[in-house]
């Protein structure tokens, strides 16, 4: 899984496709490379299967296409940074709202249940805050959280029947799921199917429940798990951690881990993309005078020098001194703002060195407030 193919790609649409084409585009391939259909090469089907829904389970959902366009795999699975597989892909991919009744409704003249109880689903998304540093967030940091999520039950794997037993055929519908039953009316015998209520449409019925899961076959567990947090991501932004949701029915995949970064405010920093902003206050004789002044980064204090005769709102650029910039090895920049501060409250003999300093200065040193004055001459002239 060293390089992963571009999801866009595997469906084989443009990235300004809409949700249409992208649905249909997952159809044909689906037809084309469901296993069943290709007994010659299973194995080469089903990873082409497997791929083609996992791009497919990205580029329709709102959420996870934005995030891949913005971000790319990590964006959607902060694993495949790292280059090792997902992982818990169980099964076949992007059934929730796709099942394969839909795909082989089509060939078979229809007629599959599109609410089968024992039809594989995907288990449910779990979402979560993870806090982070701002200096986390500039370059990256791995994380251990913690998870609480649904996992298969391991006394029962899952079937929710006690050890030694297994689930017994409904004997309300025969194992069929669904109760047919007669009505008569005034217009005839109706005959109506619905589901069965005894066994909930499954067919199969637990006489002996599994102590552990009480019978639902799965349990709650926490985990710990390490999440590769990329350099260069912002407050607000998710991640998703593939297959560490809750487990799926039926063989269906898990569901995700959805993180949403919160980034603590710096004390002196602001982010803005991948650069950042820093006000730095100098003093005004400083600014006159010009010198060196210390300025901090995210890497350590750099020694910065002050030009002389620097006006106030000044900013000066650091190259190379912001955030990683997502999916890169690059950096942005480092703007700092100069702040010339007035001095208040100073003393007598202070004020008097200024005085002096002031009528020694000649006019034309203030370049602004003598260009002012000079319109305002021609005002009134
Ligand atoms: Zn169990
Ligand atoms: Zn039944």
């Amino acid at each position: 899984m060293a390089d992963k193919r571009d999801y866009y790609e595997v469906l084989g649409v443009n990235k300004g496709a809409s949700a249409d084409e992208i649905k249909k585009a997952y159809r044909k391939l689906a037809k084309k490379y469901h296993p069943d259909l290709n007994p010659d090469d299973k194995a080469g089907a089903e990873a082409k299967f497997k791929e083609a829904s996992e791009a497919y389970e990205v580029l329709s959902d709102p959420d996870k296409k934005s995030r891949y366009d913005q971000f790319g795999h990590a964006g959607v699975d902060p694993n495949a940074a790292a280059g090792y597989g997902g992982g818990g892909f169980g099964g076949f991919g992007g059934f929730e709202d796709f099942d394969l009744g839909d795909i082989f409704g089509s060939f078979f003249g229809g007629g599959a249940s599109r609410r089968n109880p024992n039809a594989p689903q995907r288990g449910g998304d779990i979402h979560m805050h993870i806090d982070l540093t701002f200096e986390e967030a500039c370059f990256g940091t791995k994380k251990e959280i913690t998870i609480s999520h649904m996992e298969q039950c391991t006394s029962c794997h899952g079937s929710g029947a006690a050890e030694g037993s297994h689930p017994e055929r409904c004997s309300a519908c025969g194992g069929t799921g669904q109760v047919k039953s007669v009505q008569r009316t005034p217009f005839g015998s109706m005959q109506t199917v619905r589901t069965c209520e005894a066994c909930g449409g499954k067919g199969t019925i637990i006489t002996d429940p599994c102590r552990t899961c009480r019978g639902e076959g799965i349990v709650r567990r926490s985990k710990k798990i390490n999440v590769n947090i990329p350099g260069g991501i912002d407050n607000g932004q998710s991640l998703s951690v593939r297959g560490e949701g809750d487990a799926g029915k039926n063989g269906g995949p898990a569901g995700d881990v959805l993180l949403t970064v919160r980034v603590k405010p710096h004390k002196i920093f602001v982010r803005q993309g991948s650069d950042i902003m820093c006000d730095y206050p100098i003093s005004f004789v400083q600014a006159t005078l010009g010198g060196e002044v210390k300025v901090p980064t995210v890497d350590g204090s750099v020694v910065y020098n002050i030009p002389e005769g620097t006006q106030p709102g000044t900013v000066f650029r650091l190259k190379g001194k912001g955030a990683v910039k997502l999916n890169s090895n690059n950096r942005g920049d480092q703007y700092v703002k100069v702040q010339v501060e007035i001095p208040k409250g100073i003393n007598e003999k202070q004020k008097e060195i200024l005085r002096q300093f002031d009528d020694s200065v000649d006019p034309s040193k203030y370049k602004k407030r003598k260009s002012f004055m000079d319109k305002l001459k021609d005002l009134f002239e």
